[in-house]
């Protein structure tokens, strides 16, 4: 009889060791699964990018993806723009340049701190709007929230003359001709064109570098959160205004 109990107390043990093998196994398996679909998520984009990046928390002198852009090319000192972005926008500037047209940078980079400073100065000049969601917005039509901006990511250039219509005859005319023609051989967009449902106005002079900037648009879709935009005037109407879907998305679809 002790021996049954003993054989039997015996398979029991085994069994029940049997099982927490089994169950280690597969904690084991779903770990490695979930060490494996990480990478594949980190992979999908390069390592500097994260939220802080595209809300131009960072200084594009010190960043490896940044250059200076040469005086010739703008009618700025010291500013920034992507490498890429600019190795492109030299090619465009030397084939615009033998058709007899001279494309001038006048913004590229701008960081998080800069824009708070034009945001900070264009809200104390609307105090008599105390609705804060109708005086954001209305600050909005013309200059962005700050860590809303593409110019954050160096893929951006706004080009000769901030203003549509100058575009629209003469030099101008021709200029944006010879753009809407060209700057897609060269890998540059227009975000902000007439017509969107939602978001900045029409930029005539704004263009983006795609192969990069596309990149980081994807990773706003994914990332970027209302609630992550704060630390100025009136970054609390953020959420209510939806700045994400509707300003940092609502962008030309093509340049997606
Ligand atoms: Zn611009």
């Amino acid at each position: 009889m002790g021996k049954v109990y003993i054989i039997v107390i015996s398979l029991l043990v085994f069994a029940s060791c049997d099982n927490q093998v089994k169950k280690n196994t597969d904690i084991r398996k779903q770990k490695k699964e979930i060490i494996r679909k990480d990478s594949i998520v980190k992979k999908k984009y390069p390592d500097y990018l994260n939220n802080d990046f595209l809300m131009g928390k960072f200084d594009p002198s010190r960043h490896k993806r940044f250059v200076r852009i040469e005086d010739k090319y703008t009618n700025k000192h010291n500013i920034y723009l992507d490498k890429d972005a600019y190795q492109s926008f030299l090619k465009m500037y030397q084939d615009a340049y033998n058709d007899g047209f001279k494309l001038k940078i006048i913004s590229a980079t701008r960081f998080f701190d800069y824009q708070k400073g034009i945001w900070e100065r264009n809200w104390k000049k609307r105090k008599k709007i105390k609705n804060p969601v109708k005086r954001a917005l209305d600050i909005l039509k013309f200059s962005s929230m700050p860590g809303t901006s593409r110019h954050h990511w160096g893929t951006e250039v706004d080009l000769n003359v901030l203003e549509n219509s100058y575009y629209t005859k003469g030099e101008g005319k021709k200029i944006f001709d010879w753009m809407t023609k060209n700057a897609h051989k060269y890998g540059f967009c227009r975000p902000y064109t007439a017509g969107r449902p939602f978001g900045y106005n029409e930029e005539k002079w704004h263009w983006s570098y795609m192969p990069v900037s596309k990149l980081y648009t994807r990773y706003a879709k994914e990332n970027m959160k209302d609630e992550y935009i704060k630390g100025f005037s009136g970054s609390e109407t953020a959420k209510q205004i939806e700045i994400t879907k509707k300003y940092i998305l609502g962008i030309n679809k093509h340049c997606f």
